[in-house]
């Protein structure tokens, strides 16, 4: 296995825009991208407003690659050349890694002032060098292909790079709190946990399960999903909540078509509980207006008025095609499609409500010991640990 010469560059985004707090945001940055890396032999380094990662194994480098492009803060990386800062090898680097054609620009940054050459006549320098060596490569200052980067740093060392990758932007996982995802086994609940961990959300999953009417593999595919999401958003701590006997009870007492009116008020008591407990401020749900009876304006008010903490519904506005695609991108999509039952599809009434009034469900749960029944479920709830890059959960 042989030692890799090339450093991974690692450069943030929206975290510029932040003043005097911006060490809190680099900070934890720094810890996201250390945590990702788990497991592989290399060294993270903090540069002035940029990481970098050393001293892997070359066979490491995609791997690397792939996890710190989904760590959220992240604006893009560049795998470079670590060289001396020396004119000719400066030359020699740049000659041997640049692609051999297409249009380009070069960009040299020399916050070495004793370096001997300055930026502007450097770059033409290499610009008319490339041209004349590669014939079918052209130098276009506006409109290029890619562009070659010589980064000469104080300390006598120069990165050289050509390439650019997308990191996916947002704020570091954990900066804006804690966020308690509703997550079922469907296509929506992913996407939504992947936007609010995109917005700095650390998240915990919250899953009903209602046992036997759903089975082991209902619980096995969320936690499937739950995994895929913790390699974007690191370790999650995923709930299983008892839910069968608070179903009976609602199917036994309550009309059959505020069944689910009745059944997502429940969901959303104990996801409220279950935040408090895991230090969560809010809940996050895969909403999206209308797309089925409980997600009508009435039903969402109804469901709402019993939740004790902000209700973050990243989805609300977004068609289900364009929730689609998030979820092939995220790669969420192929497990959600699996078949299952999730505790919405049991008992399911022919005729839900669409436009349920308050008054109406608080009246439908008059039979109910609802607080009871609340406690009950977060007495025996399953606390499932799920790692990212790793192939079971931990029960506990
Ligand atoms: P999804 O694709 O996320 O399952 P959906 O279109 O099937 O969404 P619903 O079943 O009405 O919609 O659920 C709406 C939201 O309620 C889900 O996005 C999820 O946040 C939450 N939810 C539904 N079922 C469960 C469950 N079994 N456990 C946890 N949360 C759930
Ligand atoms: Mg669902």
């Amino acid at each position: 296995m042989s030692q890799s010469e090339n450093v991974i560059l690692i450069r943030y985004g929206e975290i510029y825009l932040k003043g005097k707090n911006i060490s809190f945001f680099e900070n934890l940055l720094y810890s996201n991208i250390k945590y990702a890396l788990k497991g592989i032999a290399c060294k993270l380094e903090r540069l002035r407003s940029r990481y970098a990662v050393s001293d892997y194994a070359s066979d490491a480098e995609e791997e690397i690659c792939v996890r710190v492009s989904r760590v959220f803060g992240i604006h893009s990386l560049s795998v470079a050349r670590k060289i001396e800062s020396a004119r000719q090898s400066i030359i020699d680097t740049v000659m041997k890694i640049s692609p051999k054609s297409g249009a380009f620009r070069v960009n040299v940054k020399r916050a070495d002032k004793k370096f001997p050459v300055h930026s502007q006549p450097f770059s033409a320098e290499i610009g008319g060098l490339l041209s004349r060596e590669y014939p079918e490569l052209s130098v276009n200052l506006h409109e290029y292909d890619f562009e070659v980067n010589v980064d000469i740093r104080e300390n006598g060392y120069t990165f050289v790079f050509t390439d650019k990758i997308a990191g996916p932007g947002g704020m570091p996982v954990g900066s804006a709190g804690g966020g308690a995802l509703m997550l079922s086994g469907g296509i929506d609940s992913p996407v939504a946990g992947y936007m609010m961990a995109k917005r700095g959300l650390k998240l915990c999953a919250v899953h009903f399960h209602s046992f036997p009417y759903t089975g082991n593999d209902a619980k096995e595919k969320v936690k499937k999903l739950a995994r895929i999401l913790a390699d974007y958003c690191g370790s999650i701590c995923m709930i299983v909540v008892p839910f069968t006997k608070i179903q009976e009870e609602i199917h036994a007492k309550c009309d059959a078509s505020f069944m689910i009116t009745v059944m997502r008020r429940f969901m959303m008591r104990i996801a409220c509980k279950i935040a408090d407990i895991e230090g969560c401020g809010a809940i996050v749900t895969g909403e999206s207006l209308g797309q089925v009876a409980s997600q009508t304006l009435q039903s969402i008010t109804v469901t709402t008025a019993v939740s004790t903490l902000p209700v973050f519904r990243p989805l609300i506005g977004m068609d289900k095609e364009e929730i689609i695609e998030k979820a092939r991108k995220i790669g969420t999509f192929e497990t959600s499609i699996l078949p299952y039952d999730d505790c919405c599809t049991v008992f399911l009434p022919e005729n839900p409500q669409t436009r349920p009034r308050l008054e109406r469900a608080e009246y439908q749960e008059r039979e109910l010991a609802v607080d009871a029944l609340v406690e009950e479920a977060l007495n025996n709830l399953e606390y499932i640990h799920i790692n990212p890059h790793s192939e079971s959960g931990q029960t506990h």
